[in-house]
């Protein structure tokens, strides 16, 4: 049988695998699809792409959008997107420019608590354009300012902390809208780790093709769950395993493995829309 991980990160966001290693991993597992999801970002893309197509395995073109809903934060992944769609590509740039700023802030508010880490230590062990918590965490380890990753969250990075910056979102509707006019298919990724259910229909108004109903972290019971809702709402079913390498413990990839049956649906909407973009919702 033919299977899928639709749901991965690498070092050019808060992944340890270079593309070539991840893609590497994929082969060796027997994986027929992969797509790459890194946060606000698809700089991966094209090493993945060229290792991928050397491994024999079909791959596709994603990013996971960091956006929000109604006050929660939700993470919208876009798949099959046109990796030369300029509006993408320039509000990525503007997504990766609120991040490096953000970093800026975290690390004066940490120099202000009295940690003299510098920015540029973030930026050269982070060294790609989509920086988040996680780099500053590891730049805090590298530094010997603090134990290890789960303390620099409890003491400096995790939310009423002194350096918790709150991050500029996107509408959870203004991803799904860019993830179209990049003539890709916008999916609510991990709803089992949200559990934001309510914010589905909206969602499913906005034209969210898809639900990610199998992930690492949601249980059986809640996999069900989630496809008996993207059955109500007829939304496409999605599985990845959301693997960030080394970086949270061991490499999750292989953990999930989608049945290649829904990549091909996913294809048959994407090919519908190109044939009549009127239809498009
Ligand atoms: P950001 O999007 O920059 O706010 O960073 C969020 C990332 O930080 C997510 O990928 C989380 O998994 C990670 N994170 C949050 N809390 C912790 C923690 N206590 N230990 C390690 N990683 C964490
Ligand atoms: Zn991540
Ligand atoms: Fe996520
Ligand atoms: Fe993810």
């Amino acid at each position: 049988m033919k299977f899928a991980d639709l749901h991965l990160h690498t070092q050019f966001s808060d992944g340890t695998f270079t593309p070539e290693e991840l893609a590497g991993h994929g082969a060796r597992l027997g994986f027929a699809a992969l797509a790459l999801t890194d946060h606000d970002s698809i700089e991966g893309c094209v090493r993945m792409a060229a290792a991928c197509a050397a491994a024999g395995i079909e791959f596709i073109v994603g990013a996971e959008l960091t956006a929000e809903h109604e006050d929660t934060e939700v993470h919208i992944l876009g798949y099959f997107l046109d990796p030369e769609n300029q509006t993408l590509l320039e509000k990525i740039a503007g997504f990766q420019a609120v991040r490096q700023d953000r970093i800026r802030e975290m690390v004066a508010a940490l120099n202000k608590a009295g940690v003299p880490l510098q920015v540029e230590s973030v930026f050269a062990l982070a060294n790609c354009q989509s920086p988040g918590r996680p780099h500053v965490a590891r730049a805090l380890v590298k530094e010997k300012l603090i134990g290890n990753l789960d303390e620099a969250f409890e003491k400096y990075l995790k939310k009423g902390r002194p350096a918790w910056v709150p991050k500029t979102k996107m509408s959870a509707l203004e991803g799904v809208e860019l993830i179209h006019q990049a003539g890709g298919l916008a999916v609510m990724a991990h709803p089992g780790l949200n559990r934001t259910d309510e914010i589905i229909p909206g969602l499913v108004d906005a034209g969210l093709d898809g639900i990610e109903c199998f992930h690492t972290k949601h249980s059986t019971a809640t996999s069900e769950r989630y496809l008996e809702i993207a059955e109500k709402f007829n939304l496409l079913v999605t599985g990845g395993s959301d693997c960030h390498g080394f970086s949270k413990g061991k490499p999750l990839i292989g953990g999930i493995k989608l049945p290649y049956e829904n990549v091909e649906k996913m294809k048959e909407v994407v090919a519908a829309r190109h044939s009549s973009p009127a239809t498009r919702h």
